[in-house]
Order: C-alpha cells, then sequence, then structure tokens
C-alpha cells in the first residue's frame, strides 16, 4: 500500500540534522507528524481524469491542511483505467479514476479481468459521463462504424480504458483489428496531432465533454465525431447495466453541426478495501464539501448532482469510509 508513514524516516532525519546543528523549525513539525501519502492515478494529460484527480487531491490537501491532519495527495498521469485498477491492485496507487465497465470487469472477473479478479476493488463514486467518441479526419469521408473498413485507426495504448472499450466495440460488430488497414496504438496524447498530420484516418476515444484533447482534433484540424447507434451498439448498451447514450449537443465542438449520439460509460473513482476508511472519508467529506468549487474546475463536471455520483455508474460495493459520509448526509439509507 502507498499510503506510507514516514515519520521515522523524517525522525531520523531531523535527528540527524540536530546533531549537524542544522536544524529549522518546519523540521521539527514535520517530525511530530506521521505524514500519508495517498495516490490518486488519473489517465493523458489532456483528458478529463488528469483534471479530476488533481482537483481531487487539490480539495483534500486544503481541508488536511484545514483540520491540521497530515495528509499528502498527488494524482499522476497513468495510462488509464485499465492501468489504474492495476496499480490499485498493486499497491503503487490507492485511488484511481476507471471507467464504469472496467470498475465492473475487475470486480466480477469479466472481459479483460477474466481470471486476474480484483474482488477488493471498492466504489467511491462516479463523475461525468464519458460517450465513446469516434474521431474522423476531415477528407476521409467516413461516416459511420462500416466506413471505418480497410482505415487506419487508433485503438488506443494498453491500459487505456477507450482501448478495451474499443475492444468491446469491435467485438459487438464482429471485428477485429485486421478490419483495419492499421491499428496503432498511440496514447491520448498524440493521437490527435496523429489525425491532424494526416497518420491516422480516425481514432477512438472515451472521455468527458468538451475535453482539450477532442478540440485539438475537431477546432483544430476539423475532424469529426460520428454517431454510433445502430443495433450491435443498442445491443451493447440494452445489455450491459455500465453503458448508456449520450448526446454531445451541437456546438460542443466548431465541427459538431447537429447532435451526434454514441454510447459509453461513465468515470468513476475507485479504490481498494484495504485503504483505511479515514482517508476515504476525508476524501469524499472534501470533495463533497468542496463540489462547487470542483463543478467549476472543469466544463464536464458542470451537471454533477450528489445523489447520482453515489449511485450512478457503480457496481462493486461502495467503500465502508465513503458509505460512512453518504449516510451521514441521507443520500444512502
Ligand atoms: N476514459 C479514458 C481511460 O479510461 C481516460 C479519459 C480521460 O483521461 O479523461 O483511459
Amino acid at each position: 500500500m502507498s499510503v506510507v508513514k514516514k515519520a521515522g524516516i523524517l525522525k531520523s532525519l531531523v535527528g540527524g540534522l540536530l546533531s549537524c546543528g542544522l536544524v529549522f523549525a518546519s523540521s521539527v513539525s514535520l517530525a511530530k507528524a506521521e505524514k500519508i501519502f495517498v495516490s490518486i492515478g488519473t489517465g493523458g494529460p489532456t483528458g478529463v481524469y488528469f483534471v479530476a484527480g488533481n482537483k481531487i487531491c487539490d480539495l483534500m490537501n486544503k481541508a488536511a491542511n484545514k483540520n491540521g491532519d497530515a495528509v499528502r495527495c498527488n494524482a499522476p498521469s497513468s495510462g488509464g483505467s485499465i492501468y489504474n485498477i492495476n496499480a490499485i491492485r498493486s499497491k503503487e496507487l490507492d485511488f484511481g479514476v476507471a471507467q464504469s465497465d472496467w470498475q465492473y470487469h475487475a470486480y466480477k472477473g469479466t472481459s479483460k479481468f477474466k481470471g486476474n479478479q480484483l474482488e477488493s476493488i471498492r466504489a467511491v463514486f462516479s463523475l461525468h459521463a464519458e460517450p465513446f467518441q469516434i474521431l474522423v479526419a476531415k477528407g476521409s469521408g467516413i461516416k459511420s462504424w462500416a466506413d471505418l473498413k480497410g482505415k487506419r485507426v487508433n485503438i488506443g495504448n494498453a491500459g487505456s480504458g477507450q482501448r478495451g472499450t474499443f475492444e468491446t466495440l469491435m467485438k459487438a460488430y464482429g471485428v477485429d483489428k485486421s478490419y483495419f488497414s492499421l491499428a496503432t496504438e498511440l496514447n491520448s496524447t498524440e493521437q490527435a496531432g496523429a489525425l491532424c498530420n494526416g497518420n491516422i484516418d480516425a481514432f477512438g476515444y472515451s472521455v468527458g465533454f468538451p475535453n482539450a484533447g477532442v478540440s485539438q482534433a475537431t477546432d483544430g484540424c476539423e475532424a469529426r465525431i460520428i454517431s454510433l447507434t445502430d443495433a450491435p451498439v443498442k445491443k451493447l448498451v440494452d445489455e450491459r447495466p455500465f453503458f448508456n447514450f449520450t448526446k454531445i449537443p451541437t456546438g460542443t465542438y466548431s465541427t459538431v453541426t447537429e447532435d451526434v449520439t454514441t454510447f459509453g460509460p461513465r468515470a468513476t473513482l475507485v479504490t481498494r478495501a484495504d485503504v483505511s476508511d479515514k482517508v476515504v472519508y476525508g476524501l469524499v467529506k472534501a470533495v463533497f464539501e468542496g463540489l462547487d468549487d470542483f463543478k467549476k474546475y472543469h466544463p464536464a463536471f458542470r451537471v454533477l448532482d450528489p445523489k447520482t455520483m453515489v449511485k450512478d455508474g457503480l457496481s462493486a460495493p461502495l467503500h465502508p469510509g465513503a458509505l460512512k459520509y453518504y449516510k451521514e448526509k441521507g443520500w444512502i439509507k
């Protein structure tokens, strides 16, 4: 577990400094506290997860400073949902943002988590919807899934949520990577540049909107987002509790000149059962008490509502530290 207690190290460090006659007042006060380091895994730096994780940490650190708790939260960029869940398993991370489909599969041991179940994954809350968006290059002539046949398509880096969801989508259509003339594995920071430079014809990305990485392609080089509503996609949404249809309204990006409808998961925050109730309670309290501030931080967060955040998209059991706070608030009976 990376909730590391460093007091011992600090004490010996301060002891060493004392013996050298080099002590500073701040070092002495640090030595008194047992500092707890908390890490939240996010996604690529141009995504929404990175903003979410860093704002959660900001609220948590501010609350800790105010209450005199020795907690320090950080939210590094990462490969995305599946990477985060696996890093929670290995205790490299305590929390991670993850798509609701991958939360479900990790807890149930299905799909990519078959034979690799993470029964101890726990839900904390959910965030924004993440419609699966296929961005197609200007002049590519691609208007639907069928037009992607024989095209150069970025299916995403291993470890990202969109890579997994792209694979789910290919399966739903009964195809594999060979459907495309080239299937690249670029990450979310690289894909828009590759599209605008003409190196690929399309990429898939499940992400909240509006989003910087998508606007780099739409506003940057007139890429369009295609709707995904035909029978195989309807079946996916009907059969899977973690997918919904979402509308990306006209005007979201300069090339969205009519509403785009596509399926997708929801972003969620997950942790592990053995992360302390105190830490999880502290995190959720800081986020919900600072929710007005949080919602202003990114346009994808504007619609967040505590009543849906404590249940939508959550298939693993709630962590007891989160449940305690939700019960106190009366959001869960
Ligand atoms: N949904 C993406 C993933 O799970 C990340 C999106 C984002 O960074 O906002 O990898």
